[in-house]
């Protein structure tokens, strides 16, 4: 079972990297949330994240177009999906870009 690279990135400033999937060496699935507090956006096991009642962000790339792999919504900066809250500005000014595969 395959996951995405995905880097998440702000006008503010803010980034970082996400890798949401399935992994088969540890039989566990993967995905996006935001910390507790809301002040940083991670990939966690989902069983932890659902423990942790963590607000979750399901991964985009799974509603890209499978021929071309790369983000069809958005349009304008830089055709990243979103927008989304941002954990570092508050503001609904966070995109998710498509960096590639891993398995
Ligand atoms: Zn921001």
């Amino acid at each position: 079972m395959p996951g995405h690279m995905l880097n998440a990135s702000c006008l503010c400033g803010y980034e970082t990297g996400l890798s949401p999937g399935a992994s088969m060496m540890t039989n566990s699935s993967t995905v996006i949330a935001y910390t507790a507090d809301l002040s940083d956006l991670i990939t966690i096991e989902e069983d932890l994240a659902s423990k942790a009642k963590l607000k979750t962000i399901a991964d985009p790339a799974l509603d890209a177009d499978p021929m071309e792999g790369m983000p069809i919504m958005g349009g304008e900066f830089e055709k990243g999906w979103g927008p989304y809250l941002c954990p570092e500005c508050k503001r609904k000014t966070l995109r998710i870009f498509f960096c590639g595969n891993w398995d």
